[in-house]
């Protein structure tokens, strides 16, 4: 593994794993262009066009392989848990550690069958430090568009990842002919706990709350905070028997959760709808449909489901 701040670096091969050619559109470059710098300048103009990291990765990929054929080119970011493969490794790889201004932002490996010669190491530290400040800005977007969707007291998804993600759950079932469930659920009586206990209590409350439902859950289905101590769950590939399975456990589990803040133990309940989409439903109509099962299962007492019936 080499370190590579600025242009300087060393290669080390390391792996001995059999390759597989990979076949990724091949640019051409302009005739004049002869040498590194050039090359590098050019490259550098090419990633100026995206801030979007697998974009980025797949562009610099291009590049890479107009300059030097191999057959494999990753990118991962352990800290930002990113990991981008192009092609199946292949025999020889060199490893770049990727630091700017002391902070590491990567590893990058490029490999192939044949060994890489010294003319060929020269191109590839050219190119990356052409790679490297394109990718601390695709780094910096990625970040602030994460912050934008996630909610800072829960952690999970917030309110405007949900508008974005209905859409797209929505699209996907219809054009896959896929079930999607949404499960809406409200803290009972919350306003009590913050009217009793102040807010930093309510806060804990709701941060306790969110732990205990994200456990239930599997990977496949999403939860957003939908407003104060309202939440939603899109349940894909999921039918309504399914899902309300699941809303009885997470009900269960609320119920059965022990809240204990600076010694006030507290005991809270939930109350759930959960409806199934219907064809040519719209998002509007599937919120509308489960926001009225939530309030059947207020007016039933609290600590309940409610379903399509
Ligand atoms: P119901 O069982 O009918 O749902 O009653 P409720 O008291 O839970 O519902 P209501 O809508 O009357 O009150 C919700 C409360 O949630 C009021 C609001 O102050 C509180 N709340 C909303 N967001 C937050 C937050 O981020 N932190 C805290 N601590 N409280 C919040
Ligand atoms: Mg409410
Ligand atoms: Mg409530």
């Amino acid at each position: 593994m080499t370190t590579l701040n600025e242009p300087m670096a060393e290669i080390t091969d390391i792996s001995e794993s059999p390759g597989v050619q990979n076949s990724r559109m091949m640019v051409s470059y302009p005739e004049n262009m002869t040498d590194v710098t050039n090359m590098s300048i050019h490259v550098m103009g090419v990633l100026q066009s995206t801030l979007e990291l697998e974009k980025l990765i797949e562009l610099f990929g291009d590049e890479m392989a107009a300059i030097l054929p191999h057959e494999h080119l990753s990118y991962e970011n352990k800290e930002e848990n990113i990991k981008y493969d192009i092609g199946k490794p292949a025999r020889h790889s060199s490893s770049y550690s990727l630091v700017l201004f002391g902070k590491n932002i990567g590893e990058l490996t490029i490999s192939r069958n044949s060994k890489f010669v010294d003319v060929e190491i020269n191109k590839i530290e050219s190119l990356i430090s052409a790679l490297i400040y394109p990718l601390r800005n695709a780094l910096l977007y990625k970040q602030a568009v994460e912050k934008a969707y996630s909610d800072p007291l829960t952690g999970l998804n917030n309110r405007a990842a949900f508008e974005k993600s209905i859409e797209q759950e929505i699209d996907l079932a219809t054009r896959h002919n896929h079930t999607l469930s949404l499960m809406m659920l409200d803290i009972d009586r919350f306003k009590q706990i913050n009217d009793n206990y102040g807010h930093i209590v309510g806060d804990a409350v709701l941060k306790s709350f969110a732990d205990c439902i994200v456990e239930c859950m599997r990977s496949s289905d999403i939860v957003f905070r939908y407003g104060g101590e309202e939440f939603v769950i899109l349940l894909r590939n999921t039918k309504i028997a399914g899902a309300q399975l699941l809303a009885e456990r997470m009900r269960k589990n609320v119920e059965e959760m022990k809240f204990d803040y600076n010694k006030i133990k507290l005991n809270i309940s939930v109350s759930i709808g959960l409806a199934e989409l219907q064809e040519g439903e719209d998002r509007l109509k599937l919120v509308e449909r489960a926001d009225a099962l939530l309030y059947k299962a207020k007016e039933g007492g609290r600590n309940r489901v409610e379903i399509d019936s």
